[in-house]
């Protein structure tokens, strides 16, 4: 450091000057341009950072801009994906009697809008259907879901549009109910929803 200072020269006369002495050197062999030693120093050097400075603000505002759009997009996909992923598919399958006579189930229970009444869990459905919901006349009940839950039979039978405590069926009491082969205690209990090979028998009343 010391080395090139003591090696500099004046840029005007070429002349060895230390830089420390250059002021005076200016001062005394070229008067015109004392103020020039600082000067042109000086404002490029205070205009060069300030430039940068705001160029810099603006990339990283466009930057942080770019980065909150990306969040977003990502947030919207990963909710967007979260509903639209089938986690939950059982098919209990319901049978319906009627005087010792098959009741048919409807096929597009939660599908056409006609047999799609109740619309609290739509949340769960996806690709537009309920998330219990019958594609045939089996009975078969597809539950298909984005979520991990119960789902009950009273919820299906409310999405078809029947009474939602279970009390009957196409205006047909019913008398009882039973889960693969056991009679519940009452006719109207609630019955979660399992996988096959689970069997629900409604019996009604005339
Ligand atoms: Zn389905
Ligand atoms: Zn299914």
């Amino acid at each position: 450091m010391i080395l090139l200072l003591e090696s500099e020269k004046c840029p005007v006369c070429g002349s060895p000057v230390k830089k420390e002495n250059l002021k005076s050197h200016y001062a005394k062999v070229h008067p015109r341009r004392a103020g020039s030693l600082v000067q042109p120093k000086t404002v490029p050097l205070a205009r060069a950072p300030s430039a940068f400075r705001s160029h810099k603000k603006k990339n990283m505002l466009l930057l942080s801009l770019i980065v909150l759009a990306v969040m977003g997009v990502s947030i919207v996909a990963v909710e967007f994906v979260a509903a639209n992923t089938l986690r939950m598919h059982i098919h209990p399958q319901l049978s319906i009697t009627l005087n010792g006579s098959p009741v048919q189930v409807p096929a597009q229970i939660g599908i056409d809008p006609s047999l799609w009444k109740d619309h609290s869990l739509d949340q769960y459905g996806l690709s537009g259907l309920a998330p219990i919901h019958t594609h045939d006349t089996s009975g078969l009940i597809h539950v298909e879901s984005n979520t991990v839950r119960d789902f009950t039979l009273h919820q299906f039978l409310a999405i078809w549009g029947q009474p939602s405590d279970g009390s009957s069926i196409n205006g047909h009491p019913v008398s009882s109910v039973s889960v693969d082969g056991q009679v519940l205690p009452s006719a109207t209990q609630d019955v979660v929803l399992r996988d096959k090979p689970q069997q629900i028998v409604m019996t009604l009343a005339t």
